[in-house]
């Protein structure tokens, strides 16, 4: 993405001409045919220029349903995961603050952002994590904070959050991650092996800790430390 400074007229018109209006509503209806039902959240992604969220040479294939590369070996994720996530996370209870783990892009981010109250967002990557705030910032988000570091510790400080969303897969359930987590709230997250890996939803009881398996689904690893 070009420039700093507000969203230009250029920069629109340039989405625009790349990605008609039928072009975006196609993406919706594949979501919904897809069993994506929750309307705010086919509407937040409706609403965003994902086209904005990766390099300009594959601004074309932004709407598609699929993962494109943004660089550093890491993906932007699929719009239908993006979706699935916050329904899981959302639909029971609408958390008023969430933890992100993996910023990315920033796509899911903003995702978020228009949904609930806050968003915290954790990358390691500290290039990946510039350019996303850059690019949420031009479009006018207000309601996220940022932090470089290792999303497996979570971030202490604004914990306890009411939804958590993880977009690398560990192995299991980071212990820390679950700390963190409110009661009553919801954690959302790919585990396993990379050629094995689930969507589980985590919500916390007063007695413990209670998992749904979701479905089948393929991330990149969550890896400790920063770059
Ligand atoms: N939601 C993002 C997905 C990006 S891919 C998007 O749609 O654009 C997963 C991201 O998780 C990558 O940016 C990767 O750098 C980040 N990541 C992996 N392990 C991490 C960790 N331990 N802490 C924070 N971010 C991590």
């Amino acid at each position: 993405m070009a420039g700093s400074g507000p969203l230009s007229a250029e920069l629109i018109q340039r989405g625009i001409g790349m990605t008609s209006a039928r072009t975006r509503a196609r993406l919706i209806q594949r979501l919904a045919g897809a069993g994506i039902e929750h309307p705010e959240v086919l509407e937040s992604i409706a609403r965003l220029p994902r086209h904005l969220f990766v390099d300009e040479a594959l601004a074309s294939r932004a709407y598609e349903d699929s993962a494109l590369p943004i660089g550093h070996g890491q993906t932007i994720s699929q719009p239908y995961t993006v979706a699935r996530m916050t329904a899981a996370l959302i639909e029971r209870a609408k958390p008023d603050t969430v933890l992100e783990i993996g910023t990315g892009s920033g796509f899911q981010t903003a995702v978020l952002a228009a949904l609930v109250r806050r968003v915290y967002s954790v990358e390691r990557i500290a290039s990946l994590l510039d350019q996303a705030e850059d690019r949420l910032r031009q479009l006018a988000f207000r309601n996220i904070r940022f932090k470089h570091a290792d999303g497996a510790l979570g971030w202490p400080e604004y914990a306890p959050y009411d939804g958590i969303l993880v977009t690398a897969a560990a192995r299991g359930v980071p212990r820390l991650l679950a700390e963190q987590l409110a009661l009553g709230g919801t954690m959302v997250l790919p585990i396993g092996e990379p050629d094995a890996q689930v969507l589980v939803r985590v919500t916390r009881h007063a007695k413990g800790y209670e998992q749904d398996l979701l479905e089948s689904v393929s991330f990149v690893p969550l890896l400790s430390g920063v770059s």
